[in-house]
């Protein structure tokens, strides 16, 4: 620091040019809506500063970062699972859920992280499949979402289904909110009627959407997402999960659902909601069972469509 004739503080040069670069670096450092530093998420993700760099500008979202998302780790999800003892196994590329949902039931709410280094899923995905039985079916991303912008770059999921499918293995369901899964058509079709694709959009209001689920694509999207993958010969259901009160209307699903797409609607679990307050009002299960039911009752049962109890 150096001082004018006046007497007021100058910058030197070198003052200068370390100001800009500590702006740079914080620049540098939003990385999906949060402050986070380039090295951190190298180290987490086992990759260069440059790679970082490249996802983080397909990851940057300007909008603001949500205030439920939780970063600690979920001892729950794992990346290969079994649920229940005669059940099927879950495959989750991807340890947290970047669409950070209030309502997840896995509660798995934070910015996208992987299990180990890019290069060695498909490693691990072999060495753990060896304990699964080539007859007991998979579900793909039940527990966090397969398609977080971030698998446009890393392509985990996609070496992950190219894996399932050259071992033959029965894939049953793949469920996501997001429009990249039409990339893999190619390799989805190859897993037959059986395999069904879920996209799941609870309601059609963005404003709403963004609320409850604020790293999720637009509703529009979605409904893309279902037409292009129904029009691919893919078996495709419409989850209207969860079924909110005055944020679900099913009559209005029903008309923007794409033709041949299926429906399937279930109703909120309140105990699961983070943060009651982005409802439109504090429900008790009470009321919202005596709403789905008659939202059930005004909508009757129609072909294709399905309300779980
Ligand atoms: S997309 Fe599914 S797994 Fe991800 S936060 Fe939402 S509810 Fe949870």
């Amino acid at each position: 620091m150096t001082f004018r004739r006046d007497g007021t503080k100058q910058r030197s040069m070198q003052s200068r040019e370390s100001l800009r670069c500590r702006r740079e670096d914080r620049r540098a450092v939003v990385f999906a809506g949060q402050r986070t530093l380039t090295t951190e998420v190298s180290n987490a993700f086992g990759c260069s500063s440059a790679s970082v760099n490249r996802w983080k500008s397909a990851c940057f979202t300007t909008a603001e970062p949500p205030k439920t998302r939780r970063d600690e780790p979920n001892r729950l999800v794992q990346f290969l699972q079994k649920i229940g003892p005669n059940g099927s196994w879950l495959v989750n590329p991807y340890w947290k859920c970047y669409h950070s949902c209030v309502y997840c039931v896995a509660h798995n709410q934070g910015n996208t992280r992987v299990w180990s280094a890019p290069q060695t899923v498909l490693s691990t995905l072999r060495r753990q499949l060896r304990d699964v039985p080539l007859e007991e079916s998979l579900l793909l991303g039940a527990c966090a979402d397969p398609y977080p912008p971030i698998e446009e770059h890393l392509g985990l999921t996609r070496t992950i289904l190219l894996e399932l499918r050259r071992q033959k293995r029965p894939l049953d369901y793949v469920g996501t909110k997001s429009g990249l899964i039409c990339r893999d058509i190619d390799v989805l079709r190859d897993f037959g009627a059986q395999c069904s694709i879920h996209i799941s959009l609870c309601s059609l209001d963005d404003r709403m959407l963004r609320r409850l689920e604020p790293g999720a694509p637009a509703a529009a999207d979605r409904l893309d997402a279902m037409q292009r993958l129904s029009q691919a010969g893919l078996t495709v259901v419409y989850d209207c999960i969860p079924w909110t009160p005055t944020m679900s209307d099913a009559e209005a699903a029903w008309a923007a659902r794409p033709p041949g797409v299926r429906m399937l609607f279930s109703k909120l679990d309140v105990k699961h909601v983070l943060d009651p307050s982005v409802l439109k009002r504090n429900y008790t299960q009470k009321e919202i069972d005596r709403l789905y039911a008659q939202a059930h009752r005004r909508f009757g049962d129609r072909e294709l469509v399905e309300w779980e109890q």
